[in-house]
């Protein structure tokens, strides 16, 4: 937890989100400024700064994480969707606590 990490104070419940799935390890929920018609972020309860930041004890993580997409876009009605991970600030990353995009229903092919 950093206290200053804004996914960190969702993950503790001090800023509301609309939560779509949630267990022990990661929530879910929907972006804030969707850019779809569809757009939630996957995002690990544990503060990891970002995929550089990953190792491989995070490697089961990451792919519960990964695995979620399909489950998830599926609930929402979705047949197809995009992921985006983007990792550093000049890899557009702008929230520095590790999320996948999720996106579906509002883009070509998705
Ligand atoms: P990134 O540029 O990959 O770090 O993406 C950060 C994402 O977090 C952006 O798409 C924002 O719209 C989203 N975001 C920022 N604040 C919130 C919030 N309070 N609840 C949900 N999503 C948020
Ligand atoms: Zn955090």
């Amino acid at each position: 937890m950093t206290t200053d990490c804004l996914f960190c104070k969702i993950v503790n419940g001090n800023i509301p989100a609309t939560t779509i799935y949630e267990d022990d390890d990661v929530i879910v929920f929907n972006d804030i400024k969707p850019m779809a018609k569809t757009h939630f972020l996957i995002v690990p309860k544990c503060h990891i700064e970002s995929l550089k930041s990953c190792e491989e004890a995070h490697q089961q993580l990451l792919g519960k994480m990964l695995l979620l997409a399909p489950k998830l876009a599926a609930e929402q009605g979705l047949k197809g969707f995009k992921t985006l991970i983007n990792t550093g600030r000049e890899g557009g990353q702008e929230v520095f606590h590790i999320h996948v995009h999720v996106f579906g229903g509002g883009l070509p092919d998705a």
